[in-house]
């Protein structure tokens, strides 16, 4: 899974999104960049992309939050990790809550919230609009990947929700927006409406 960081260049404020492997790696890398973390942010709380939360909580000192509709998938991540044979994380506590229609800000750096439901009940998307000719840029969680789309076979999950998310909040934007996938390469909206067969008109025929 795809772990960012997502830092403004002008105050040096960063935050941490989906701390799941390699929390010491990442972190490291931020101190490379010159990025000082200021608050860990979850798209959604499946286990490979919040097992690492406790861990980079006690490191970094910093809080979490995510939506308040993931708080389930939160709890239950030891049983996913029981269920999937991996070592049982510790659940982090949750210090605030990503509310869809909210803005956050990081330095200079505005995010719009977003609710990309459908794989995750909370699974967010943070969008930030470009300007002046620089491309926006949207953290998608697992709703959105390269050529594909989020499972919809876990707790809450929805084809049909997905799909009119994907539509609604993704597709809306600007085709040259950068997107920043939770699995896999980045791309953009313009190339996933040509190439992706989720975001073709009667999507739903592919849902079987
Ligand atoms: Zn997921
Ligand atoms: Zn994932």
């Amino acid at each position: 899974m795809n772990s960012y960081i997502a830092g403004c260049s002008e105050t040096g404020d960063g935050i941490y999104i989906d701390p799941g492997a390699e929390v010491g790696r990442v972190i490291e890398t931020a101190e490379r960049l010159g990025v000082r973390l200021t608050k860990i942010v979850g798209t959604h709380a499946h286990l490979d992309h919040a097992e690492g939360v406790a861990e980079a909580k006690e490191k970094l000192g910093l809080p979490y939050w995510l939506h308040e509709a993931e708080l389930y998938n939160l709890q239950n991540m030891p049983a996913a990790a029981q269920g999937y044979g991996f070592a049982v994380p510790e659940v982090p506590e949750v210090d605030g809550y990503l509310v869809p229609g909210e803005s956050l800000a990081v330095g200079n750096l505005v995010f719009e919230i977003c609710l990309t439901d459908g794989h995750a009940p909370g699974n967010i998307t943070l969008y930030r609009p470009g300007s002046d000719g620089e491309a926006g840029h949207a953290i998608v969680g697992d709703a959105l990947f390269a050529g594909s789309i989020g499972r919809t076979d876990l707790y809450m999950g929805n084809a049909k929700t997905l799909l009119e998310s994907i539509r609604t909040q993704l597709l809306t934007l600007p085709p040259d927006t950068l997107v920043f996938p939770g699995h896999g390469p980045e791309t953009t909206i313009g190339h996933e409406m040509a190439a992706n067969p989720y975001c073709q008109p009667g999507a739903e025929n592919l849902l079987g």
